[in-house]
């Protein structure tokens, strides 16, 4: 006798990930779209209704009181946790799977503190938050400011970050909070959440981050490309100049040696302006402060020179620049497209745009939600809730 197809349900991820542009659509419509029988599409929109993972749409109930015939995505079916962690600050969110932001905080959170006290505070505050918003928790997502290796989401030797070198994050939170945890970067959450809120239809986009350090994430065929290990688009380590200047990692001459915050805080200072730190240099740029104005412009120099290289291997068409020393706005933007178009080859700079983030600093909590939102809604992730 022949059985039925094991897992009758299974491709009910397949017609979620439809339903999931936001518009609702009949049965007929879903036949229609995916060619299947109706009798399948009827049998996974069950399964999909059963598990909360769409609703029926209520403008199509017709007056007659017949059921409804339309079925939307349920954007509120599970909430996500995110967290952006830097160096100094931390901004944390609940979201729900379109990643609207349902509740946040921020706080100073020194990294340095190590591991324990700095990931201790997250389980609190996420734990404060979720009480507010409820909703079933799907996973949490976490941006760090150091390299993560992708595969294991563990911290590898992060110079501002003692005390976290191989630290098993997911593990941690995840016993403590009952979800999945996923772990990046701070710069490819920011590339993810500019990508995802501000420029999904872009192919081909770098966001650069210039803060305290300098760092990209890249986004390549409209998706995230980390690399081999998670270390791609870290250009601040990149070799600019053979002059006696150290950077934090142990080399000489990187970019971030020259063109990062604490760089240029430091320059300011040999010239008798105090500053401490990258939030310094962008109040004295943004108080007319001549002396910050021309060190800010000249490191966008530097950056755009960097990522003249980068247009002429990657193509994208977007860069977006992001971080504290962004902040400090078209003069930042002025040196980097400067070098850009003077430097990089005409085809590929003749749709190039490159332009401020639209998220500010809110680009890395979105990302961290969009990371655990694209996980969890993966057909295959779906599948596996509705047959379970
Ligand atoms: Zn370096």
């Amino acid at each position: 006798m022949l059985s039925e197809p094991t897992g009758s349900v299974t491709g009910a991820g397949a017609l979620l990930s439809i339903l999931r542009d936001g518009q609702a659509r009949t049965r007929a419509e879903l036949v229609q779209l995916t060619g299947l029988a109706r009798s399948t599409v009827s049998q996974r929109l069950d399964a999909l209704l059963t598990h909360q993972w769409i609703v029926p749409a209520t403008d199509a109930i017709s007056s007659g009181g017949r059921p409804a015939t339309a079925f939307a995505f349920n954007q509120g079916a599970r909430v996500v946790a995110a967290a952006d962690l830097g160096a100094t600050h931390a901004r944390v969110a609940v979201t729900d799977l379109a990643s609207n932001v349902l509740v946040e905080r921020t706080a100073d959170l020194p990294i340095d503190r190590g591991p324990e006290v700095t990931l201790g505070w997250l389980v609190d505050t996420l734990r404060d938050l979720l009480a507010e918003t409820g909703g079933l928790l799907c996973g949490v997502g976490v941006g760090l400011p150091g390299p993560v290796e992708h595969i294991s989401g563990r911290p590898v030797n992060p110079p501002i970050m003692p005390g976290w070198d191989g630290f098993p994050v997911p593990e941690w939170l995840g016993s403590r909070l009952g979800a999945p945890v996923l772990v990046d970067n701070d710069v490819n959450i920011m590339a993810l959440g500019e990508h995802w809120a501000a420029r999904p239809e872009v192919e081909h986009l770098v966001f650069v981050k210039i803060g305290t350090g300098i760092g990209c994430g890249i986004i390549s065929e409209r998706r995230l490309h980390r690399g081999a290990q998670g270390a791609a688009g870290d250009i601040g380590h990149i070799r600019v100049t053979s002059a006696d200047v150290i950077c934090r990692c142990g080399n000489i001459g990187c970019l971030e040696a020259v063109a990062g915050g604490a760089s240029i805080a430091s320059q300011l200072r040999k010239a008798g302006i105090q500053a401490e730190n990258s939030r310094d240099v962008v109040g004295l740029v943004r108080a007319g402060n001549t002396q910050a104005v021309q060190f800010i412009r000249q490191a966008g120099r530097e950056i755009g020179d960097v990522l003249a290289s980068i247009v002429n291997f990657f193509n994208p068409s977007v860069i977006v620049i992001g971080g504290d020393i962004a902040e400090a706005g078209e003069h930042v933007l002025a040196g980097v497209r400067e070098v850009i178009y003077s430097r990089s080859l005409p085809l590929a700079t003749q749709h190039l745009s490159i332009r401020a983030t639209e998220l500010g600093d809110r680009a890395g909590v979105i990302g961290a939600a969009v990371m655990v939102i694209e996980a969890v809604l993966a057909p295959e992730a779906v599948d596996l809730t509705v047959s379970s």
